[in-house]
């Protein structure tokens, strides 16, 4: 048998997408199931964005570019920087890649040496620790769970920095709990930062524009700009624009970090796709006017997914800010037997007892690092949500 890496031993394959996939299965054999793990929105890609695609197969965009981009994009992820975010950076501090993932990725295997230290708050989208391992790193979790609204207190991140301390990851509106940073949250977490010069800073940012309420958006060089030579602001298409397939994220930071995530790319995955990459300078210079109408619907969707599970015996759920992710508690479940005859010790065995007896996919909160919860996305049909929350009160509602 073939004897595996270190590296690849200290990872786990991604919760959500085994959750998906196995919520897949069931659907293929017939079963009515309602997934409610995937993290992707169910509207289209835009057709001017389509439509930019096609352009550019036809005019023969069709080669190699430049490995972390073409210029073309790079200008326009500089024009967006400038436009939301009131940033100044040059093509020069910009990789685009195949994706939000080897931005990330890219960034850890340019900068983490064994015993670097990768601080990741808790709950925390599941692939930035095992990147972090990957890259040779160690995650350092800090818990920031209800009584903080799942964001981190500056109190928590001075505790967690050591001298070993090498990024801190920070990801406004979060999946899996859609909070959001305010300015003033942001602003407290930098005085924290300025007083320690080593600790660099990934913001994801990949949900940006999914915020509701006229929620005020920032980011956290925006906020300090004394944090900005030690920043990797990262972005990408696949959430805002529903072009998770399409495989374009970006990120902006100091020309050194970004040099070396080129030559990582120059001998790992060379470019992103050419075709996608043409359509992706379309999405963000054109037309953004069906982010409003999009996110009219995410929100509706929202508040009725958080009445719902608020009104479910043994849950609770906060109002979360953006993305299109609720997290709730299942604290008040964890002790009980199911109509199965599962007892339920943990929210692994909420979510798998749930897919069992309801048909209801959802993601257990232990892959997040934060129990016992789990996530729901309601980036599907209001229909199906109605449906699914039915399911779920009847479920809690049959526990004994
Ligand atoms: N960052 C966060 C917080 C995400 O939720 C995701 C996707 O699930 C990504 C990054 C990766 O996005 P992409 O599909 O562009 O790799």
């Amino acid at each position: 048998d073939i004897e595996l890496s270190h590296a690849v031993q200290r990872v786990q394959p991604s919760a959500t997408l085994a959750v998906t996939a196995k919520a897949g299965e069931m659907k293929r054999a017939g079963i009515d199931v309602i997934g409610l793990g995937a993290g992707e929105p169910d509207f289209d890609t835009p057709d001017h964005i389509k439509e930019a695609a096609i352009k550019a197969i036809h005019d023969g965009k069709t080669k190699y570019t430049p490995a972390d981009g073409i210029p073309e994009l790079k200008e326009a992820i500089c024009a967006k920087f400038k436009r939301d975010n009131g940033l100044d950076y040059k093509p020069s501090q910009v990789n685009v890649s195949p994706g939000g993932k080897p931005v990330i990725f890219n960034a850890f295997m340019a900068t983490l040496n064994p015993g670097d230290e990768v601080i990741v708050p808790a709950p925390y989208w599941v692939s930035y620790p095992d990147m972090a391992r990957l890259a040779g790193g160690d995650p350092v979790f800090v818990k920031c769970g209800p009584n903080s609204n799942y964001k981190l207190s500056p109190d928590a991140l001075e505790r967690a920095i050591t001298p070993k301390t090498k990024w801190l990851v920070l990801n406004s509106p979060s999946n899996p709990t859609g909070a959001a940073y305010t300015k003033a949250e942001l602003r407290a977490l930098a005085d924290v930062l300025l007083k320690h010069p080593h600790v660099w800073i990934l913001t994801d940012d990949m949900y940006e524009h999914l915020v509701y309420d006229n929620f005020d958006y920032w980011t956290i060089a925006q906020v300090e700009p004394g944090l900005y030579d030690r920043t990797l602001t990262m972005n990408g298409v696949s959430k805002a624009y529903a072009m998770t397939g399409w495989r374009i994220g970006y990120a902006a930071g100091p020309e050194k970090l970004i040099n070396t995530m080129r030559k990582i790319m120059t001998q790992s995955t060379s470019n992103p796709c050419s075709i996608s990459q043409w359509a992706s300078v379309e999405a963000l210079n054109g037309d953004h006017s069906f982010l409003a109408e999009r996110n009219e619907v995410f929100k509706s969707r929202r508040d009725l997914v958080v009445k719902a599970l608020n009104a479910c015996e043994g849950l609770s759920c906060a109002t979360p800010e953006g993305a299109f992710y609720v997290y709730p508690s299942c604290a008040g479940v964890i002790g009980k037997t199911s109509p199965g005859g599962v007892v339920i010790n943990s929210d692994k065995d909420f979510a798998s007892a749930l897919l069992e007896e309801e048909k209801v996919a959802v993601v257990f909160g232990e892959a997040f690092g934060l129990s016992p919860a789990f996530r729901i996305s309601y980036a599907t049909s209001t229909e199906a949500l109605q449906e699914a929350m039915t399911r779920i009160e009847r479920f809690c509602g049959s526990l004994k």
